[in-house]
């Protein structure tokens, strides 16, 4: 069994894909080829948003708005320490300062209350100016928008939509990618849409952000290559992984539909032995990871070894919240500073989770899960 069937997927799409790829080989527009403004487009409206960005990666998709709109030293950045090193490491990147802010025990999301009163904080002791927030959508599950809209309208904020793991989900009909003044995605091949190598976009119905984005894409080119108006990146995505996304995004929402239904099965299996993740109304999640809570670490480490011993893969994300790592070590945080994001991390494990599952794994892994 595999923690994500990457195979099973690709024999699906396998003749459609090849002959995309082949395209590519054939005309040799390997950077910003035709695919690149068609894949745009496509996930353009498919987001809803009135523009697309692909770029190299999730991190570098994450990065360009924070260059764009010109966040530095002084600036402070909120966001979660409970996701993925990339989403608070392109904050030290530009040199702002990542402030982190404790997560709400049931969604794992960035915490609406706890939000509003770090950055009345940070405002009122003028040091560092507030000026960015970060939400992560976790494991697939969009970040309380209604709440953050608020506290970012108030304190003049601005939201950029860490959507890797979202892409997919959704508030109402409201798509994961539309939900900031930017959002970011990512294509690793691990993520709910994915490539072949790496891949990311950003998401803005901002037309100046938009043509920022385009140039620091591109080393900050102007009006043409050799004349540079900004410090830029070499931040495209390749022709050839936005042929295999082309391919992926036309069975994607069949794959969303999957994922739920393994959710659902999951959570039939599962409800009365663990927590297992529900959604607040309205909010549906893409699914990018199931993960359930154990009463202790105990209880979760031994679940994870008695599913190994049955060749189950399990991960945890994460086992380190980001205020403990060396990598911030500078930061004023210590153990202690966000229970919740800690105690979260100490007893959760995510299973395997992909469309292709089918349901006599969810119940073999299902009942050999049990507390212990
Ligand atoms: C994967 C991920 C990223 C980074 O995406 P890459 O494409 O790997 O650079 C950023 N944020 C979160 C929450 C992620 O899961």
């Amino acid at each position: 069994m595999q923690f994500i069937d990457l195979n099973a997927q690709y024999l699906r799409i396998k003749q459609k894909v090849d002959e995309r790829i082949n395209a590519v080989l054939q005309h040799h527009r390997y950077i910003m080829g035709p695919e690149i403004d068609e894949l745009e487009q496509k996930l353009a409206q498919y987001v809803g948003t009135d523009f697309c960005i692909s770029c190299s990666s999730g991190t570098d998709a994450l990065l360009l708005p924070l260059m764009a709109w010109g966040i530095g030293p002084g600036d402070a950045v909120f966001t979660t320490p409970f996701t993925f090193i990339a989403t608070a490491e392109v904050i030290r990147l530009v040199g702002a300062t990542p402030v982190f802010v404790d997560i709400d025990p049931k969604t794992f999301n960035i915490d609406s209350g706890a939000l509003y009163d770090r950055v009345k904080q940070v405002a009122a002791e003028n040091k560092l100016t507030p000026r960015v927030v970060i939400p992560v959508d976790l494991f697939g599950l969009p970040a309380d928008y209604a709440g953050i809209d608020q506290i970012a309208s108030e304190f003049d904020l601005l939201i950029l939509e860490d959507a890797a793991q979202g892409f997919g989900g959704r508030i109402d009909d409201r798509r994961a990618g539309s939900f900031g003044m930017a959002a970011a995605t990512s294509f690793f091949p691990a993520k709910p849409l994915g490539c072949y190598g790496d891949g990311g976009a950003v998401f803005t119905n901002d037309p100046q952000l938009h043509s920022e984005l385009v140039s620091i894409r591109v080393h900050g080119e102007g009006r043409d290559r050799y004349s540079n108006d900004r410090i830029g990146l070499n931040a495209r995505m390749d022709s050839i992984q936005a042929a295999v996304l082309l391919e992926k995004l036309e069975i994607f929402p069949d794959e969303l539909k999957k994922r739920q239904k393994i959710a659902d099965s999951y959570h039939q299996q599962l409800e009365g032995k663990v927590l297992t993740p529900g959604s607040p109304e309205k909010f549906h999640s893409s699914w990018a990871q199931y993960s359930i809570l154990f009463e202790n670490t105990h209880s979760r480490d031994i679940n994870r070894d008695n599913l190994a011993k049955h060749q189950i893969p399990s991960a945890v994300y994460y086992p380190m919240p980001l205020h403990l790592q060396k990598a911030f070590e500078d930061l004023p945080y210590k153990q202690g500073d966000f229970p919740i994001a800690e105690d979260i991390s100490s007893r959760i494990l995510s299973l395997p989770m992909h469309p292709y599952l089918e349901e006599s794994d969810i119940i073999k892994i299902s009942s050999l899960i049990s507390q212990y």
